[in-house]
């Protein structure tokens, strides 16, 4: 019987190839050689990767071409092909916005009332106008959306942005945001069996690695009259490890930090008598 793989389309070149191919070896799933290949395949993980322009990643899902991809969730929502998102996967973040030249003001959806608009997502433009009862002329263009009025093409944008910096070097403000978006892992829809089974065994590698990039180890040394609060303040997945340090009246403390909390918690540990404390990062985190 031939052995199940399955097959995961990710960007071929881009903003989300080098972290694609990052998460995939976070997981231990080491690919053979990578550059200006269409496809190469996996030597300890049942798996083929194909390289493709994002666009056509959601058809190929869709079309079971491949089982499973990485792409924007930008992409995925206005190429609106039936997939389904397994799983966010927390890098490509950016957002798509109107932006309009930097002079112009704005008061709301109704003064782009009867604009052209340059984009690249016509799709979701047209929808979010609609949703907001607005009406102006769509110019889809493939790339460079942004020089777009200042060559007299449109009035607006609506582009992708992150830090803002391109739409201000091209004299424009950024209005009003349609998505806020992340490279997602989505699945088509129609397999099951063993494939399912390596689609679970990715999912459950890929949390323990955002859990673990969500958490640092951290160690400290504590006087025993200062135990108890100490450990109070440590969650650590079950309750934190202590081990006596050779100077007597002394504790090591091992734990868990999660790092919404952890400026805050350092300081805490630090008023309560905690010395000595260091910081580790997890490679990978299994509960
Ligand atoms: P391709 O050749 O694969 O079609 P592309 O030029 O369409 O590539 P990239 O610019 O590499 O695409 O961006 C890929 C994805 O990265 C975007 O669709 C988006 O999800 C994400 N991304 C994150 N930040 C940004 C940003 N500041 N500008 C554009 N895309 C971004
Ligand atoms: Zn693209």
């Amino acid at each position: 019987m031939e052995k199940t793989v399955i097959r995961i389309a990710i960007q071929k070149s881009g903003r989300l190839y080098e972290d694609s191919v990052k998460l995939l070896k976070e997981c231990g799933i080491d690919l053979r050689n990578v550059k200006d290949r269409l496809k190469t395949e996996s030597d300890n993980f049942p798996m083929e990767v194909f390289f493709l322009r994002d666009d056509d990643i959601p058809q190929y899902v869709e079309d079971g071409v491949a089982d499973i991809g990485i792409v924007g969730e930008n992409v995925l929502y206005e190429k609106n092909k039936d997939v389904s998102v397994v799983e966010k996967l927390g890098f490509g973040k950016c957002r798509l916005s109107f932006a309009i030249p930097k002079t112009d003001e704005y008061t709301g959806m109704h003064d782009l009332a009867g604009k052209r608009i340059a984009t690249s997502y016509p799709f979701l433009v047209k929808k979010y106008l609609s949703e907001k009862n607005a009406v102006a002329e769509i110019h889809e263009i493939s790339g460079s959306v942004e020089i777009a009025p200042g060559i007299g093409l449109s009035d607006i944008v609506c582009d992708l942005v992150s830090s803002g910096s391109t739409l201000l070097m091209n004299g424009l403000k950024e209005v009003e945001t349609i998505l806020h978006s992340q490279a997602v892992l989505i699945r088509n829809h129609s397999f099951n069996g063993e494939k399912l089974k390596l689609l679970n065994k990715l999912v459950f590698r890929i949390n323990a690695v955002k859990k673990a990039k969500h958490n640092k180890y951290i160690l400290l040394n504590a006087p025993n009259d200062k135990l108890e609060d100490i450990i109070a303040l440590l969650p650590g997945m079950k309750s934190p490890t202590v081990l006596p340090l050779a100077e007597t009246g002394w504790s090591s403390v091992h734990s868990v930090l999660n790092e919404d909390v952890f400026w805050e918690k350092i300081e805490k540990l630090k008023e309560a008598g905690a010395q000595g404390i260091l910081v580790i990062p997890i490679e990978k985190m299994v509960i």
